[in-house]
């Protein structure tokens, strides 16, 4: 076995930031879809990407998404690979053509992307809160925007920072060609699309596992990029047009995330109430954090603006946050670390972390802040 015992260990919940915790009854599913060697069935690991079989998987997932959404009839959902850092330089290589775009950069993963994009074009950016190391969110006015911008990119959730932003701050922007990187938060709230053009994630943290991204398009914006001299894999018109298989699909990360967007339905039967758990959970961790002000600092100060999805605080000293990840892990509480750039303890509640398993996460905190004071 290539897992250490230690790492086969039982654990309570998994906090990880991505890849994340999947739902038990997907891990379920998972283990009877794979045949043991001696009882032989053609498997899931095993079909060609161009069979029915996979094609019944592929579009009740695509189905899944458009309902859990209610998309308009004018987008269109395509599942890729090369993870979300692909289509940093998709969208700008696409839109060569057009008026540059412009950046709201509040966190790690919109300094990435600006990066990427700036690589092949040049970009304006609208707000950069990289200086001051992104405490909140960069206030900003429809007046700031340019509505013949290719597009306008932001990031609803900043991952690393654990700063989120809702529909009320993009609407108030007043633009209608918004680009979203949602890999942190995708499926954990309803959203209007009409402002978009389009949305975007990564599976591993609330679609499945590491291998599939799927990007959420407006039939006419991808139709007017521009695609001459790319090769045809870094052409989102050409992938989009393909409907998912341009090339060979990752067919077994593309049968995880259907099995998780069915049990999202199943489960929770409407984002909406998938908004409901997370906004719970959020808030068990964040009372405890606020009302132990010795022990716990929230990092982003604002309340509106803290994260549903990942809660990052700090303690007295790293070494404190070390000792409390361990004990947390002796409890089989894991995956509490901060992000490398960041540190501090990071609490990451993708919908797969229910909210009992939360609440217990928040009494130990509790009951470990008591012992301090
Ligand atoms: N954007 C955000 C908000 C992320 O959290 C991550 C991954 N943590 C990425 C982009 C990058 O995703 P990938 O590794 O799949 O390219």
């Amino acid at each position: 076995m290539l897992l250490s015992e230690n790492q086969k260990k039982a654990v309570k919940s998994i906090y990880n930031a991505g890849p994340a915790a999947l739902p038990a009854e997907v891990l379920r599913q998972i283990k009877a879809a794979i045949p043991d060697a001696e009882e032989r069935f053609e498997s899931v690991l095993e079909i060609g990407h161009r069979t029915p079989a996979f094609e019944d998987i592929l579009r009740p997932l695509e189905q899944n998404i458009r309902e859990l959404y209610a998309l308009p009839e004018d987008f269109s959902i395509t599942f890729l690979q090369g993870g979300s850092h692909t289509i940093f330089g998709m969208v700008p290589i696409g839109t060569r053509h057009l008026k540059d775009p412009q950046f709201v950069i509040s966190g790690r993963w919109g300094v990435r992307a600006a990066a990427d994009a700036e690589r092949v074009r040049p970009i304006e950016r609208v707000a950069d809160t990289s200086e001051k190391r992104f405490p909140e969110y960069p206030d900003l006015g429809a007046g700031q925007f340019r509505k013949d911008a290719a597009y306008t990119y932001f990031v609803t959730n900043e991952t690393v920072q654990g700063l989120q932003i809702h529909e009320p701050t993009w609407k108030s922007w007043g633009q209608t060609n918004l680009v979203a990187d949602m890999s942190s938060d995708l499926l954990s709230y309803p959203v209007d699309f009409s402002p978009f053009q389009m949305a975007f994630a990564c599976a591993q943290k609330n679609l499945g596992i590491a291998g599939v991204t799927v990007a959420i398009t407006r039939d006419s914006f991808v139709e007017n990029m521009e695609d001459k001299g790319l090769p045809e894999m870094f052409s989102l018109k050409k992938l989009a047009a393909a409907k998912s298989c341009y090339n060979t699909a990752p067919v077994f990360a593309v049968f995880v995330s259907r099995l998780v967007s069915d049990w999202v339905r199943s489960e929770f039967g409407s984002l909406a109430a998938v908004k409901k758990e997370s906004e719970a959970k959020a808030k068990a961790i964040y009372d405890v954090v606020d009302s132990f002000p010795e022990t716990f600092q929230a990092c982003v100060k604002n309340k509106a603006q803290r994260s549903n999805i990942n809660a990052v605080f700090r303690m007295r000293d790293q070494q404190t946050e070390k000792e409390f990840i361990e004990l947390c892990r002796k409890q089989g509480m894991i995956g509490l670390r901060g992000h490398r750039s960041m540190g501090g303890v990071r609490v990451s509640m993708y919908n797969a972390t229910r909210l009992a398993q939360v609440k217990v996460l928040a009494s130990f905190m509790r009951d470990y802040a008591e012992k301090q004071s």
